[in-house]
Formats: C-alpha cells, sequence, structure tokens
C-alpha cells in the first residue's frame, strides 16, 4: 500500500516570529526547485505565538503545499484551563495536525498515556490531525523493554479511536536518547520498531488500517540519514526537531527524501 511520506519540522521553543517568516520563505524557495509531483507532505510546527504569521504566509503563498501543525492542545473544548489552547483555536487559525505525547511533554510536563488518549479523541473530533509521539529511554532500550513500552503507549493513546480515525492519523517513534543528541537510531532498528508499531494498530484495527497509518521515525534526523531512512520498508517520513530549523537543512532533508522511490 502506498503511503505519502511526511518530512514535518518540530520548531520547539525556537525562533520568534520574524525568524519563523524567514524560515517559512527559505523553505518555500527551496520547494521551487523541487518536482511538485514527487513532494512529501510538508509539515511546519511553530510556536504558538508563530501559528498566526506563519498561517498567513501558507495562505498567501496559495502553494498548498505546507500544512501547518500546532506542538500540543488542550483535550477540553473551552473553559478555565488557564495558559492553555483548544483544538477549535488551532483549526480557527489553520492548523491542519498537532504533535501530542512528544517526549519532551511527558518528561516536563508529566503528561500520561491517558491525557494522550483524550487528546487525540479531541483533535479527531475536532477534525484535525494528530501526530502521536512515542518512544523509550535509553535505560528502557538497554534493560530490553523497548517494544513491550512502545505497544503500551501506542495501545493506550489509541483505545476507543475508530479505524478510520486511526487511518488518518500519524504516529512518530522517536527513540529520546536519540533526540537532539546528533545520534540518530539504526536505520534498520528504527525500522523494525515501526514495523512492531504497524503490527500492534493492526491488532488493534485490521490490516487496511495498519498499512495507510503513516509512522515517521524522529531523532537527530539529518540530510546525511534520510536518504537511508527513507529507503526502508515501513518508516513513511521524518519529524525532524532541530534540523526543521535552518531552510537550508531542512530543504536538503526534503530533496534527498525524494532521492528514494515510494
Ligand atoms: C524532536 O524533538 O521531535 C526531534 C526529533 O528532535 P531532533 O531532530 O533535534 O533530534
Amino acid at each position: 500500500m502506498s503511503r505519502r511520506p511526511i518530512m514535518a519540522g518540530n520548531w520547539k521553543m525556537n525562533l520568534l516570529q520574524n525568524d519563523a517568516k524567514s524560515l517559512i520563505e527559505g523553505i518555500k524557495s527551496g520547494l521551487k526547485e523541487l518536482n511538485k509531483e514527487q513532494l512529501p507532505e510538508i509539515i511546519v510546527a511553530p510556536t504558538y505565538t508563530s501559528l498566526s504569521v506563519v498561517s498567513n504566509m501558507l495562505s498567501e503563498c496559495s502553494c498548498g503545499k505546507i500544512a501547518l501543525a500546532a506542538q500540543n492542545c488542550h483535550y477540553e473544548t473551552s473553559g478555565a484551563y488557564t495558559g492553555e489552547v483548544s483544538v477549535e483555536m488551532l483549526k480557527d487559525i489553520g492548523c491542519k495536525y498537532i504533535i501530542i505525547g512528544h517526549s519532551e511533554r511527558r518528561q516536563y510536563f508529566s503528561e500520561t498515556d491517558e491525557m494522550i488518549n483524550k487528546k487525540a479523541k479531541a483533535i479527531l473530533n475536532g477534525g484535525l490531525l494528530p501526530i502521536i509521539c512515542c518512544g523509550e529511554t535509553l535505560e528502557q532500550r538497554e534493560s530490553g523493554v523497548t517494544d513491550e513500552h512502545i505497544a503500551s503507549q501506542i495501545r493506550a493513546a489509541l483505545s476507543g479511536i475508530s479505524n478510520e480515525d486511526i487511518a488518518k492519523s500519524v504516529i512518530a517513534y522517536e527513540p529520546i536518547w536519540a533526540i537532539g543528541t546528533g545520534k540518530s537510531c539504526d536505520a534498520v532498528e528504527a525500522n523494525r520498531v515501526i514495523a512492531m508499531i504497524r503490527n500492534v494498530v493492526e491488532e488493534l484495527t485490521n490490516s487496511q488500517t495498519a498499512g495507510s497509518i503513516r509512522i515517521l521515525y524522529g531523532g537527530s534526523v539529518k540530510p546525511a540519514t534520510i536518504e537511508e531512512q527513507m529507503s526502508m520498508s515501513d518508516i513513511d517520513g521524518a519529524l525532524i526537531g532541530g534540523a526543521s530549523l535552518k531552510s537550508d537543512s531542512f530543504n536538503e532533508i526534503i530533496t534527498n527524501s525524494m532521492k528514494v522511490a515510494v
């Protein structure tokens, strides 16, 4: 089954509005050089404060090639949740995707599997699409519980969600020890874990849904690593942190990803 690749940039807590504008300009000019028919789906996830400026630039350019994502949301629709942002607000500002369950949110903001499941349901009910992150610590990997841990994160995140909604969702496998460390997971091993995730999705749903859902790899993806990663059978794209903050490296990742026939 052919799945359209995704190259998604997670800007984390970086870039002021003017920096965000320059980055989008740089990405857009890089895209002009590329064959439109073969472009992966490109997603950028700015901070909340730059969503508006980026959204305006993306709609003005009518390129329709870059989708907007938020890095988080709240699962309630409205109310007394100071500092939080709802799915409807993110839809209103032009988001198509929302990243949830990033390891930094699990680690620093105590997000639980249950909260991530509530967020996934709120996102899908609100007409947007979740990018659900999962991944193991180095300690878990070394003690041999990687698969068990990730399978349990996926079962919890997708609990009570229809097959149709699961098929439209995106999962990102991001081994925590590979995030921001410059040390990418070996592509064959990342592919093995992602194939395992696809099997878990199949157990929860059916083969058609498991064949449709896109599963990305994230963790120190660079222009030099993406071609091998994209040559793997089950890796459908990348969630990119550090290397998405400069248009040169992000564009090179996109270009190199396209060298692999899908
Ligand atoms: C991330 O935080 O989602 C990520 C993959 O970061 P980096 O590419 O910098 O490792």
